[in-house]
């Protein structure tokens, strides 16, 4: 534990790991009845990619937010959120970090999970369009194809109707997204896409305890994406 935090996000990017709680509260589209910190411990998969973002959202709707980059604070959070970034590099370092295996384990096991856009592809059981040796930590009973969006529309918004979110359409933000081509009994198909040129794709998708979109909602500001994780880890907590 460490003390003296500045009050925005210390550690997220750079620097050594605290794993002190952040009790920033970020801005919220979605109010909760839960004051932060007596919220679940999420951790964020804080490896590469958009770290920072989702852990604003978390503490938004009540969550107390932990990078992880350590097997000892891996196996210290009730849940992870995988962030969006490269998939290639998140696979290396995880591997690199000895987050691997014991990842894949926690998932298993039943931890809470969800992952968006690389944290998609990384909880995925089957890819197509992966490079060479590509490994993800799996639990997701899916096939999903990288980049699959091309260059037409390599990054583009949209707003989906989410099942499970309530209050209208979510803005989605994809970037270099992928989506989901094939999905196993028991994975629930959240939400598909409307664009003309890619429409009817499944961007959002929910199996157990774990959650993944082809989309970013951590940059758009609106929280309640991250509110259904929370439900889902406490409901997780219940049984
Ligand atoms: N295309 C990236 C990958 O394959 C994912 C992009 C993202 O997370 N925004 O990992």
């Amino acid at each position: 534990m460490s003390s003296g935090h500045p009050p925005i996000l210390p550690g997220w990017d750079h620097g050594p790991v605290s794993a002190a709680p952040v009790t920033t509260p970020g801005p919220s589209a979605a109010p909760t009845a839960r004051s932060s910190g007596d919220g679940p411990l999420v951790g964020v998969l804080a490896l590469q990619g958009d770290v920072r973002e989702h852990a604003r959202a978390l503490e938004a709707v009540g969550a107390r937010a932990v990078p992880v980059r350590r097997p000892s604070e891996l196996r210290a959070v009730d849940a992870l959120v995988l962030p969006g970034g490269e998939s290639t590099t998140i696979d290396k370092l995880a591997r690199r970090f000895e987050l691997h295996d014991l990842l894949r384990e926690r998932i298993a096991d039943g931890m809470p999970a969800y992952g968006s856009c690389a944290g998609l592809i990384m909880l995925a059981d089957r890819l197509v369009d992966a490079i060479p040796g590509q490994q993800t930590f799996g639990g997701l009973d899916v096939l999903v194809r990288r980049n699959a969006f091309g260059r037409q529309v390599e990054s583009f918004e949209e707003d989906l109707d989410v099942d499970g979110v309530e209050g209208g359409p979510v803005r989605a933000a994809f970037i270099r997204a992928p989506w989901v081509e094939q999905v196993g009994d028991g994975v629930e198909v959240l939400a598909r896409t409307r664009t003309a040129a890619a429409a009817d794709r499944v961007v959002a998708v929910r199996s157990g305890n774990l959650l993944a979109t082809s989309f970013h909602p951590e940059i758009t500001g609106d929280h309640r994406v991250h509110a259904l994780f929370v439900r889902m880890i406490d409901a997780a907590a219940q049984r």
